[in-house]
């Protein structure tokens, strides 16, 4: 379901080999029919390569390695190319300079465009004359030049859109459309690997509508920053903190029991009424926990565990309760 969604680094490397694997082909059989067979076992290596990579990067959605991989195939191809067939090969060098920005981090193409374009100048100066060489030095430059401004600027625009789309603006957390597209991410993977548990934390400032009309909205926001700035420094990097609606967060606990999630909850909720701000204004918290369960939607998910919650609402708040499993009781888990 999840994947059905492809990654912009996914259509990059898709839209890249897949071209380039269709485009080289006829080259290949030419070569062949032609029987120079150096440059046709290039080609030929070039269409298996790509083509490889297109099928995995189609089937894992794994861009990471991938897009290096391809990047220094197209860079070893044409500077093999030019190589046995010489300077009016030069012009592939262009394609291949552009689409190393695409695939791998701008620096890294940068820094790897100019030491290939230092390498085909040995390759390529015998045969050209000066006019030539620098009419090739500075269109070469230029393209390196243009590539990675637009490179850079992309992947920038890209941060900061995907910052807004996934990021609650006042506390910094992931937002309720993140949330969502976690736990059907999550749901995907439990049911594939259902030996690794996950649990899920949903916590819910209490009386906080009392804290807003008592101190104000100002106050009311400094203590929802303050207090998923204390959510993020307790738990683990692995472990992902929403703002689920206004004053109820969620942390999903990756590889996580529910033992160890309450244990988790009941920290957090300890370190609210120590902690210097928070306490400030009385602030406390109740929790409800839940282990995903195999048989239940991730949605199930969630509202077992707002059930625990509310369910630490009527114990009297400042309390975790736990939503054992979808068919059993939850039970209040006794504050230290
Ligand atoms: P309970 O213990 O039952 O959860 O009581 P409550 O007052 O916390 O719950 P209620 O749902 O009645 O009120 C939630 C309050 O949270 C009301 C709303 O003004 C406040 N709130 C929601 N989002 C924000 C926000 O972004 N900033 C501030 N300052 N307050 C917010
Ligand atoms: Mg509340
Ligand atoms: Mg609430």
């Amino acid at each position: 379901m999840v994947k059905s969604k492809r990654s912009t680094e996914e259509y990059i490397i898709l839209t890249l080999s897949g071209g380039a694997c269709v485009a080289i082909l006829p080259f290949a059989i030419y070569r062949v029919v032609i029987a120079d067979w150096a440059v046709a076992l290039l080609d030929i290596i070039a269409v298996l390569g790509t083509g490889i990579l297109y099928r995995y990067v189609h089937k894992t959605g794994q861009t990471d390695i991938p897009g290096k991989i391809l990047a220094c195939l197209c860079l070893i191809v044409v500077f093999t190319t030019v190589y046995l067939k010489g300077s009016q090969q030069i012009l592939w060098i262009y394609p291949a300079l552009t689409a190393t920005f695409f695939l791998i981090t701008p620096r890294t193409a940068a820094t790897i465009s100019a030491l290939f374009l230092v390498l085909i100048g040995f390759v390529v100066w015998p045969e050209i004359n000066l006019f030539t060489a620098i009419e090739f030095y500075v269109s070469a430059s230029a393209t390196l030049m243009f590539s990675y401004a637009f490179a850079d600027r992309m992947r920038h625009q890209h941060k900061q859109l995907e910052h807004l789309a996934t990021k609650d603006p006042l506390t910094g957390a992931g937002n309720r459309r993140a949330l969502e597209e976690k736990l059907m991410e999550m749901m995907t993977h439990q049911r594939r690997n259902q030996d690794i548990p996950a649990s899920l934390i949903l916590m819910d400032l209490d009386k906080f509508k009392a804290v807003n009309d008592n101190f104000g909205h100002a106050v009311g926001d400094e203590i929802l920053v303050e207090f998923v700035q204390m959510v993020e420094d307790r738990v683990r990097t692995s472990d992902t903190v929403f703002r689920f609606g206004g004053e109820e967060f969620v942390v999903i606990a990756e590889n996580t029991q529910l033992k160890d999630a309450t244990n988790l909850a009941e920290k957090l909720r300890s370190e609210v009424t120590d902690n210097p701000v928070l306490a400030k204004y009385n602030v406390t918290i109740s929790v409800g926990t839940a282990q995903f369960d195999k048989y239940e939607t991730a949605f199930e998910w969630l509202g077992r565990a707002d059930k625990a919650m509310y369910q630490a609402k009527d114990a009297g708040r400042n309390t975790c309760c736990v939503a054992k499993s979808p068919l059993a009781k939850k039970v209040p888990v006794p504050s230290s």
